[in-house]
Formats: C-alpha cells, sequence, structure tokens
C-alpha cells in the first residue's frame, strides 16, 4: 500500500503541466485529490477523467493571488475528505519576461502575487488544518532561478527566491510540530511554461532544446515522493530534480 492511498491533497496550478500530471499521479496512487486553478473546465476535466478511472477528485476555482480563495480550497478539501494530508502549492507564471527597467509595476507585482504571495496563502491556510489533524506535507514547486539571475527575469527569479524562503521559514516553525515542508527544483520542463519561455527569445533557458525537457509525469512522481516520509530528511530545502543522485533515490532512475 503506498503511503498516500486514502491520504488527500490539494494541487494549485492544476489545470495543465506539472500541476496536471500531479493530480493524476496523486489520484493513480490512491489519494483524493482537490484540483485548484483560475480555468474551472479544465480542472473538471480532469476531475472527470480521475472518477471515471476509479478515483476521487474535486475541482475548486482559485486565484492563489486571492487569501479567501486559497482558503475556500482548503475547506472544500476538508468538507469533502475530511482532512487536509497534502499541499502541492504549484502555481506559477513566467511572466512579465524583460528588463527590469522596462517592466510593467502592475503585471509585476500581479506575479509576485502569484508565484510569492500565492505559496504564502497556501501555507498559511492549509498549516492549521494540517496541525489540528496532527501533521501533513507541503511541497512548494521552486526553479533553479529562486538561486540564479536570468536576463529579463527579475520578477520570476526574485519571486521564487521569496518563495524558497518561505520554504526555509515555514519548516523552521511548523517541522516539530508534524509538518513537513520541501521545496522542488524540478529542471525544465515540457509544458506550457517553456513555449512562452522559447517564444521570448531572452536569455539561455529560451534557447534549449525542447528535447531537453523532463516530461511533467516525472515531476509529478518526484512530488509524489516529496509528500511521503522518505522525503522527510530534506525538508526546508529546495531538492534539485537535475541531481541524479536524487533522481535514483526517488526511484525515477535505476
Ligand atoms: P504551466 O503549464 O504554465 O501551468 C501553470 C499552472 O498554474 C496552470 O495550471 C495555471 O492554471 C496555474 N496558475 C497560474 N496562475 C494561477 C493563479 N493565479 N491561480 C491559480 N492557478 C494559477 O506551467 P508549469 O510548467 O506546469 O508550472 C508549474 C510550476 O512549476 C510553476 O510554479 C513553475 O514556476 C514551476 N516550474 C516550471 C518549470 C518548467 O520548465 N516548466 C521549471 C521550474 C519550475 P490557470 O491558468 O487555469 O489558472
Amino acid at each position: 500500500m503506498h503511503e498516500l492511498e486514502g491520504k488527500s491533497a490539494i494541487i494549485t496550478g492544476a489545470s495543465r503541466g506539472i500541476g496536471a500530471a500531479t493530480a493524476r499521479e496523486f489520484a493513480k496512487l490512491g489519494a483524493s485529490v482537490v484540483l485548484a486553478a483560475r480555468t474551472l473546465g479544465e480542472i473538471q476535466a480532469i476531475a472527470s477523467e480521475i472518477w471515471a478511472a476509479g478515483g476521487q477528485a474535486t475541482a475548486v476555482a482559485c486565484d492563489v493571488s486571492r487569501y479567501d480563495d486559497v482558503l475556500e480550497v482548503v475547506e472544500r478539501c476538508q468538507q469533502a475528505y475530511g482532512r487536509v494530508d497534502v499541499l502541492v502549492n504549484n502555481a506559477g507564471v513566467i511572466e512579465p519576461i524583460g528588463p527590469l527597467a522596462e517592466s510593467d509595476p502592475e503585471l509585476w507585482g500581479a506575479a509576485s502575487d502569484i508565484n510569492y504571495k500565492g505559496v504564502y496563502h497556501g501555507l498559511r491556510a492549509a498549516i492549521p488544518v494540517m496541525l489540528s489533524k496532527g501533521g501533513g506535507a507541503i511541497v512548494n514547486i521552486s526553479s533553479g532561478a529562486a538561486v540564479s539571475t536570468l536576463e529579463g527575469w527579475s520578477q520570476y527569479c526574485s519571486s521564487k527566491a521569496g518563495a524558497l524562503s518561505l520554504t526555509r521559514n515555514a519548516d523552521f516553525e511548523y517541522r516539530d510540530q508534524g509538518i513537513q515542508i520541501v521545496g522542488l527544483s524540478p529542471g525544465t520542463v515540457a509544458t506550457e511554461m517553456q513555449v512562452i519561455i522559447k517564444a521570448s527569445g531572452i536569455n539561455p533557458v529560451s534557447q534549449l532544446d525542447p528535447s531537453v525537457h523532463l516530461p511533467p509525469e516525472t515531476v509529478a512522481k518526484a512530488i509524489a515522493w516529496l509528500s511521503t516520509k522518505d522525503a522527510t530528511e530534506f525538508a526546508g530545502t529546495d531538492v534539485s530534480l537535475r541531481d541524479d543522485d536524487m533522481q535514483r533515490r526517488m526511484g525515477l532512475t535505476t
């Protein structure tokens, strides 16, 4: 029996890419999933697919930059499945891309509200519920950008750096109370985000051949592993999927 069987998990940004693959992977492992994203039609379709395969899934429209939306997702998970065992803070955006001094302050701030404040919203809403049931696991989807400088990515790099700091600080405050909080830096992944990056033509990431990107299904397996007790020693850190030893440890390669 897999450790996630019978557990409940919230996945933000579940309408496509890494989040959609993660919802399918968690359901395959026997978890009940709550899919959250702004595009309700997309998450409803994935939830229906999970039900048709014998799993349990709920779709809740949510903009992670709005705290009330995130709170609603947590409440719906509790109502449907009695508890919140896992939260995957995955929702994220790459734009605006471009020189900082030419950026639109509105767009720049709106992206921070998703990539950085959205992670805070997830932690703030889920941790009290997890504490009331004795613990839980949270995976924050990070990026190598959290610890890098990349041309045109002032927004993305600094908001991911803020999210990494949240991983560290939340772990520091709650690890002794049974909450396992870890970040995952997945490398480059074949999703819509990489299509946007390629189209921008800015910085070396946009020059990568799409064949080097990992499939989102591999990242989903890593997220599932990080949600289990096997990953306890990595709490408070960003784990990198670029690390071959880590991929072996997760059972992704031999
Ligand atoms: P993606 O295919 O563009 O998917 C992004 C997801 O986030 C979508 O489901 C989108 O759904 C959701 N989202 C965006 N804004 C949202 C908001 N305000 N509220 C709720 N959901 C929102 O990108 P992806 O590659 O799967 O990215 C997933 C995560 O991985 C992100 O945090 C990203 O930074 C990270 N990451 C990706 C790569 C990569 O190479 N792809 C590398 C490192 C890290 P809606 O538009 O329907 O809301």
